[in-house]
């Protein structure tokens, strides 16, 4: 059976991941959020010591990363282990953004995440799932907003925690990510010729809601 694949790429807090969860429950679908998959990598190699790319290329094998969807809801396991919970704060965020510089972790996720999409009628987002994952995906997308909107948004979310950074601290590290994820040598955030381009700077969450939402419905309606 041919499934539907809708692809969703984007720098740091464009706002794929809750946007894409939306939509994919509307339609019915399966939100698969990769960030999350090189998450649990950057936290396997913070838990071991802050791996390096050579350590971490050499215990690849030990890295067993599975996503599991419950009600909708993914969940994270590593080596056995549910750590959806522990993937989100920015020292996570830092150490995935340099994993996923590693080839080796790349092509140990790649394998996954095209079986996902060969099962399933899914929506995922990442920074290279027009261009490596998912080539021929029925309609991709390239979700963004300025630098300074993307720290904002996610500088308002932190309030609520404890030891929040400060607007700068937040800015830089969405700067910093950016530039890792656009200039890595491997399968860097690049907009594919054929994505449409949605920038949400100036949109509210239910309008990007809106706007991918119709244009899922455009192309396979
Ligand atoms: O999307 P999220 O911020 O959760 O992703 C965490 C990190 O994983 C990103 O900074 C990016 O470096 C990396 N990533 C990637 N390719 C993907 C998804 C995420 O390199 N498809």
């Amino acid at each position: 059976m041919k499934t539907i694949n809708i692809a969703i790429d984007g720098p740091s807090g464009a706002g794929k991941s809750s946007i894409s969860k939306a939509v994919a429950g509307d339609l019915g679908f399966i939100h698969v959020d990769t960030g999350a998959m090189y998450r649990a990598i950057g936290l396997f190699a913070l838990r071991n010591g802050c791996l390096t790319p050579e350590q971490i290329t050499e215990r690849i094998d030990e890295i067993e990363v599975e996503l599991k969807f419950i009600g909708g809801s993914q969940r994270v396991m590593l080596c056995g282990e549910d750590v959806t919970d522990y993937i989100r704060s920015p020292e996570v965020s830092m150490s995935a953004s340099k994993v996923s510089a590693v080839p080796a972790v790349r092509a140990h996720l790649l394998d996954l995440q095209k079986k996902i999409a060969s099962e399933n009628n899914i929506i995922m987002d990442g920074r290279d799932i027009g261009s490596v994952v998912l080539p021929h995906a029925d309609l991709k997308i390239f979700l963004t907003a300025s630098a300074e909107e993307r720290a904002s948004r996610r500088y308002l979310e932190l309030q609520e925690k404890p030891d929040c950074p400060t607007y700068e601290e937040v800015l830089n590290d969405i700067r910093r990510r950016d530039d890792n994820d656009m200039h890595r040598e491997i399968a860097p955030l690049i907009q594919p010729e054929d994505a449409v381009l949605v920038d949400s700077s100036r949109m509210g969450f239910n309008e990007v809601v809106e706007k991918i939402t119709a244009l899922i419905h455009e192309k396979l309606d």
